[in-house]
């Protein structure tokens, strides 16, 4: 028979790897399946300049680095590969020897207690330029990036709850934020539309539609934006472009597995980390609606496995 482990991590970001330092502390030896792309979102941007402990910033990556080196030191096994089936099981009974398996391909993992931390992926408008200029005017998060475009002018895209809040957010730091949506009312709530239409650094381009993200030398200069009704187009000269119509939690695989909430998170029995299915817990972006932060997914991802630990110790 093939080894049961204590602890299987599902997911290298900021959760994934906090979730690992802390396991392999408590020496529960646990496998990080880090996905194909190890590291999470952190690696697609440059300065992190809110990451407490790091005065100056840290880019991306190497935070991510350091935390994958941190939890090696103390024993963490990484695979850096895609699981591509669960098998999520009650392993709560002493007695029982249930485990939960998951599966990379063909290969079988088996473990008493899993941590979901696989994230969340931001919704592109796919359009020309979103691709090119992202981390050079295009951007999913306000709150990561708002600081960056003092004094500037910036189009916000969407028309909910995130859009509003966003395109309030980025009126402390730009002089102009104008949103951009598809429709001629919001799908926001009353409040929150109310706040960003009354703030008189905002205008609303209503009806239309992103075309393309024009750039220059590496840099955003504007967006070509189409009048859904009239066709007509014309460029807002703009050198940041932050896209908020929508995240999708990455939990297609836990479908049917653990109880996920109307928009696909996991649900969690909060402010604990457990799941609907004693031995799973779940962590970080996959979880979050609201917060969407490496020092949140940080957070959880160390209750996660505070969590695991708490319960592995009652199996034995
Ligand atoms: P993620 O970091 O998304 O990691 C999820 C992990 O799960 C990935 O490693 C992925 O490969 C893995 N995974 C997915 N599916 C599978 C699978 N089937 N098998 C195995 N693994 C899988 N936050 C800040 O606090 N400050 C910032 O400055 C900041 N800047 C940002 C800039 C950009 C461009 C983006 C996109 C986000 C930024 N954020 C920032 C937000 C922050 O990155 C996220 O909140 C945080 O990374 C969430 O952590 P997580 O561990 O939950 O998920």
């Amino acid at each position: 028979m093939d080894e049961v482990r204590n602890l299987i991590i599902i997911g290298s970001g900021p959760a994934g790897y906090t979730a690992a330092v802390y396991a392999a502390r408590a020496n529960l030896k646990p496998l990080i399946i880090e996905g194909v792309q190890s590291g999470g979102a952190l690696m697609t941007t440059t300065e992190v300049e809110n990451f407490p402990g790091f005065a100056d910033g840290i880019l991306g990556p190497e935070l991510m680095d350091n935390m994958r080196k941190q939890a090696e030191r103390f024993g963490a096994e990484f695979l850096t590969d895609d699981v591509t089936r669960v098998e999520l099981v009650d392993t709560g009974d002493a007695g029982s020897g249930a485990v939960s398996t998951v599966w990379v391909g063909e290969t079988a993992y088996r473990a008493r207690s899993i941590i979901l931390s696989t994230g969340s992926a931001w919704r592109p408008l796919g359009v020309p330029g979103e691709q090119e200029y992202l981390g050079h005017g295009v951007s999913s998060c306000a709150t990561c990036d708002g600081f960056f475009f003092r004094n500037q002018h910036i189009v916000v895209v969407g028309g909910g709850d995130s859009a509003m809040e966003e395109a309030s957010f980025l009126t402390r730091f730009a002089d102009s934020v104008t949103i951009i949506h598809r429709r001629d009312s919001f799908r926001a709530s009353k409040i929150m539309a109310d706040r960003a239409l009354s703030n008189e650094k905002i205008k609303v381009e209503w009806n239309s539609t992103v075309e393309e993200i024009l750039g220059d030398d590496g840099k955003v200069t504007g967006v070509r934006v189409r009048n859904v009704h009239s066709g007509e187009t014309k460029v807002l000269d703009v050198t940041g472009v932050f896209v908020a119509i929508g995240h999708d939690p990455r939990s297609e695989l836990f479908q049917g597995q653990v109880e996920l909430d109307d928009e696909g998170y996991v649900k969690v029995q909060a402010p604990s980390t457990r799941t609907n299915v004693p031995g799973v817990f779940a962590a970080g972006d996959v979880v979050d609606h609201t917060y969407r932060q490496a020092i949140t997914a940080a957070g959880t991802g160390c209750a996660a496995a505070l969590d695991a630990e708490r319960f592995i110790a009652t199996l034995s």
